[in-house]
């Protein structure tokens, strides 16, 4: 049986087993990489919101570039205009200077009133280069640099091809909150939350909506034009590590569920074919029990019968003697055989049964009486202890004869070898009448009792056991029968001794009215 299962445990684990753990084990690792391509989708939405709040500074800064690419009145006309157009309608630009860069002197110059921000950078020799390069190619390049809370943006007025610099100083918060807030609210489309952040100090300058909390994960980059800050988004209702955790969490439930549904049916699978096999090999053994047990009785049947037939046999005891042994015989064989067919009736749920009202105190004496020689034949000591009064229960009298002499036979054939003493006992419970049929016999371990009520189910260890003739059937017709009746079959025992077998009936007044 061992390698049986053994196979088609083997079998079951490659075509099912094996496939789903592969799959499992996909999907599992799947996950990490599902979760990567979602934060490579984040990171692109961030990159695009970057580039284009990006832009939308590149162009304020561009049209003041612009504005500003004009060339120097000597008069100081230009810086007139600028005060009132640009710093009157800008508040984020806090000076304006012009250098020329041949003459390393400072041109122009005009302040906010009352602007403490001071320019503290001479472009240098670098920087001066890339931005001419850029201009050769017609494009008035910005440079920005952080310049301490401030921002310097600097570029070279194409008019003047490259000999003047000029540079203005920006306040970020201010630049933020003027020029790229309505931007930057439009981005957000009440989809994200988008913020900047001062990345030194950890000051948020901005955000839309409700502020996000200090240990919430944004996914963050950094600003073109107003360097030192950082613009971080995240989905409006969760962050992206919490989606991210919630599914995985839910897969790894549901992948847990799975695998614990793949072993619980594979457990099942393989316990249900361990059971089937048992079965076949218990019918197997019942048939070569049944054929052995048949054989002996015709076997005698036969020789006697062949004996009288030849008129072998001289004296008329012995003739007599003869026949008894072929009736006891035969009544033996038709035990056996209404065993199996009570058996096969009773699997089949075939098995009509006659209940009437029984006294189970007058139908014990009967039942005893009509296997009195078998008791004596054994020579068994037999004593019988009523409940007082009668012990009334509806039951089919045929079925508890059946059920009775199945266990007083096996309190005989399991029995003490030298003094056979069986003892049975009607006992009055709350509902219910008890049969106890106790013995002095061999006992059953535990172990065993747990399965002395299946069918076909024989203990085969012990010396007497073994050499016991039987079916195993006995037992579980006991066991079904009681449960036609409502009732119960239960066993108290110890190997080696004696056993107690329990019948519980249900009171007539409580059940069956
Ligand atoms: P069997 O035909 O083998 O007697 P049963 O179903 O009647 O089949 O009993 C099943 C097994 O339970 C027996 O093989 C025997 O080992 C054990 N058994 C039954 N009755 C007793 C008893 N009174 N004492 C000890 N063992 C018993």
């Amino acid at each position: 049986m061992v390698r049986t299962l053994a196979k088609i445990s083997l079998v079951l684990l490659i075509i099912v087993a094996l496939p789903i753990s592969f799959y499992l084990v996909k999907e599992y690792s799947s996950m990490s990489q599902n979760e990567q391509m979602v934060e490579r989708v984040f990171s692109t939405q961030l990159n695009s919101i970057l580039f284009s709040v990006n832009q939308h500074s590149e162009n304020v800064l561009g049209q003041w570039s612009q504005m500003l690419n004009q060339p120097i009145d000597p008069e100081g006309q230009l810086m007139l205009s600028l005060e009132e157009n640009l710093l009157q309608n800008n508040p984020a630009i806090q000076s304006i200077r012009f250098l020329d860069l041949d003459e390393h002197a400072v041109i122009a110059q005009v302040e906010r009133p009352g602007a403490t921000a001071t320019f503290n950078e001479w472009p240098g020799p670098d920087k001066i280069k890339t931005l001419r390069e850029y201009l050769e190619n017609n494009y008035q390049r910005l440079n920005a640099a952080s310049a301490g809370t401030y921002t310097q943006i600097c570029f070279l007025p194409s008019v003047n091809k490259g000999k003047l610099a000029c540079q203005l100083i920006i306040n970020p918060d201010t630049f933020i909150d003027q020029n790229l807030r309505a931007q930057i609210q439009q981005i957000s489309q009440e989809l994200f939350y988008i913020q900047i952040k001062q990345k030194e100090s950890g000051r948020i300058v901005f955000y839309t909506g409700e502020r996000a909390e200090p240990n919430d994960s944004l996914q963050s980059a950094d600003m073109w034009y107003v360097p030192g800050y950082e613009l971080g988004i995240r989905l409006k209702s969760k962050t992206l590590t919490d989606l991210a955790s919630e599914r995985t969490q839910r897969d790894n439930y549901l992948l847990l569920g799975i695998g614990i549904l793949v072993i619980l049916g594979f457990l099942f699978v393989i316990f249900n074919i361990r059971k089937e096999i048992k079965l076949a090999e218990l019918k197997s053994e019942f048939v070569s029990n049944v054929s052995h047990e048949i054989r002996t009785p015709l076997a005698l049947i036969s020789m006697y019968a062949e004996t009288l037939l030849l008129k072998r046999v001289k004296t008329e005891q012995k003739q007599e003697e003869y026949l008894k042994t072929i009736q006891q015989e035969s009544v033996r064989l038709t035990g056996i055989v209404n065993r199996i067919l009570n058996f096969s009736r009773l699997e089949k749920n075939k098995q009509t049964f006659r209940f009437s009202e029984v006294d189970l105190n007058k139908l014990i004496p009967e039942i005893v009486e009509s296997v009195r020689a078998h008791l004596e034949k054994a020579d068994v000591d037999y004593q019988f202890f009523p409940t007082p009064g009668p012990a009334l229960v509806s039951a089919d009298r045929d079925a508890v004869k059946d059920i009775l002499v199945n266990l007083i036979d096996n309190a005989i054939k399991y029995g003490s070898e030298d003094h056979k003493k069986i003892t049975i006992r009607t006992i009055a419970r709350k509902a219910s009448y008890l049969i106890e049929v106790e013995d002095n016999g061999i006992g059953i371990s535990a172990k065993n009792q747990k399965y002395i009520f299946d069918q076909f189910y024989r203990v085969t260890e012990g010396d007497l056991a073994h050499k016991a003739k039987g079916s195993g059937l006995g037992l579980n017709l006991v066991k079904r029968m009681m449960n036609a009746h409502g009732g119960s079959v239960s066993v108290r025992s110890k190997l080696g001794d004696g056993s107690t077998f329990i019948l519980k009936f249900p009171a007539k007044t409580q059940t069956h009215v």
